[in-house]
């Protein structure tokens, strides 16, 4: 049975998920490739009676252990790069050491049997680890559900290793119609199902995650596109509206950023704009947004902020970005780069965050006729 389903999970999983795009692509590849080796390992373990031992015994337990590595390494992949990480295949391995000591050197079936669960457990326990590490709590039902799988597979072994190790009747076969024997072939048959549910769950949740950041954000800066900045700057500012705060508008612009890309190419430029977000994002407090208007502009919205403490921040971000050593090539003199700023606050004018827009944008044309490079706040005095 367990040969079955896992052969039957692979090949859904192969017609339907294989495709997808990193990370969900590559993290089904050794899903499935677990999911086969599984299959195989049952197959194996099944020829028990009718093949030599070193088919049966040595291969099926070492397919089972590399089996069950695979799952963590497509967990990881979900999250990170998990190409070159072989932690959970050198565990698998070492299954090989007691199967033959116990097979050839010093047969005893609950000691091989002690031994490969224990094998087996670690990389359960692995794979649990990996399902809540691919995202920040709180966890999502998903991979609560894939770690609880494993976990629960990880007590069982627990138990079995307990069991066998104390138990005064020792089983005389791997495949002992035992009533521990029988719980833990249960619990492998069903598990690979439920595990692969939860897995499909992760996959859909990662994809849902991907395609909300994208819809959210400006690919080449990361930060919040128009449309996401205009929809939060209004929530933001009508919370602000009712509980009585201030909120301040920045409005940011990179001077002569046209020469830079005449002179540089395109492609400096676009890691000047990246370099840009990231040193303001640096300045910014968590709660504080800042989304990329079109082109070199960009805004910045802080809550609780008003005018003079907007100013300080909005100083502060042009001094940092004036500070910047932009080395854009190795070894290159570094690029000089300043931003204008024009400041707008929340007042009497409404809560209209376009209206806050226009008048940003005033402050910031006064900021770049007075010759760039500064601060200019609607609401206050010039400094
Ligand atoms: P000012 O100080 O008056 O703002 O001058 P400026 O040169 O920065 O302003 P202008 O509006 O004349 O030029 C903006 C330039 O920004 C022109 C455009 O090609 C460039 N630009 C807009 N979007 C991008 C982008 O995504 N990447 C790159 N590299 N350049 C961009
Ligand atoms: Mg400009
Ligand atoms: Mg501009």
């Amino acid at each position: 049975m367990a040969a079955g389903i896992t052969a039957m999970l692979a090949l859904c999983l192969a017609v339907t998920l294989r495709r997808y795009r990193a990370p969900v692509g590559e993290a089904t590849t050794l899903w499935i490739r677990g999911t086969v080796l599984q299959s195989l390992a049952w197959f194996a373990l099944c020829l028990r009676d009718d093949v030599p031992d070193l088919v049966s015994v040595l291969l099926g337990n070492l397919l089972i252990c590399l089996a069950y590595a695979e799952y963590p390494r497509a967990l990881r992949a979900l999250h990170a790069d998990a190409r070159h990480w072989y932690v959970p295949q050198a565990i698998a391995v070492w299954v090989l050491v007691p199967v033959v000591f116990f097979t050839w050197i010093a047969p005893s079936v609950p000691m091989r049997t002690v031994a490969t669960s224990a094998v087996v457990l670690i990389l359960l326990v692995l794979g649990a680890r990996e399902a809540v590490c691919t995202s920040p709590r709180p966890w999502p039902t998903s991979h609560r559900i894939t770690a609880a799988t494993f976990l629960v597979g990880a007590a069982m072994l627990l138990v079995r290793i307990g069991f066998e190790s104390w138990n005064p009747l020792p089983l005389t076969s791997g495949v002992a119609a035992t009533p521990m024997q029988s719980l833990t072939f249960g619990y492998l048959t069903l598990a690979p199902v439920i595990a692969t549910f939860g897995f499909v769950l992760m996959c859909s949740e990662t994809t849902r995650a991907e395609f909300e950041k994208l819809a959210a954000t400006d690919p080449l800066t990361g930060a919040l596109n128009r449309r996401m900045l205009e929809q939060l700057a209004h929530s933001h500012i009508s919370h602000a509206m009712r509980h009585g705060h201030a909120l301040s508008v920045l409005l940011l612009d990179a001077d002569h950023f046209k020469d830079i890309n005449d002179a540089h190419g395109h492609d400096v430029g676009d890691q000047v704009l990246q370099g840009v977000v990231r040193v303001v994002q640096k300045q910014l407090r968590p709660g504080d947004l800042i989304g990329r208007l079109g082109g070199e502009e960009f805004v910045v919205i802080l809550s609780e902020t008003d005018a003079l403490e907007a100013t300080q921040v909005a100083e502060r971000l042009r001094g940092a970005v004036a500070d910047l050593d932009l080395e854009v090539n190795e070894g290159s003199t570094p690029l000089a780069l300043s931003i204008s700023i024009g400041v707008a606050t929340l007042g009497d004018h409404g809560p209209d965050f376009h209206e806050l827009l226009r008048r940003a944008d005033r402050a910031m044309y006064v900021a770049k006729r007075g010759g760039r490079n500064r601060v200019v706040t609607g609401e206050i005095p010039l400094v």
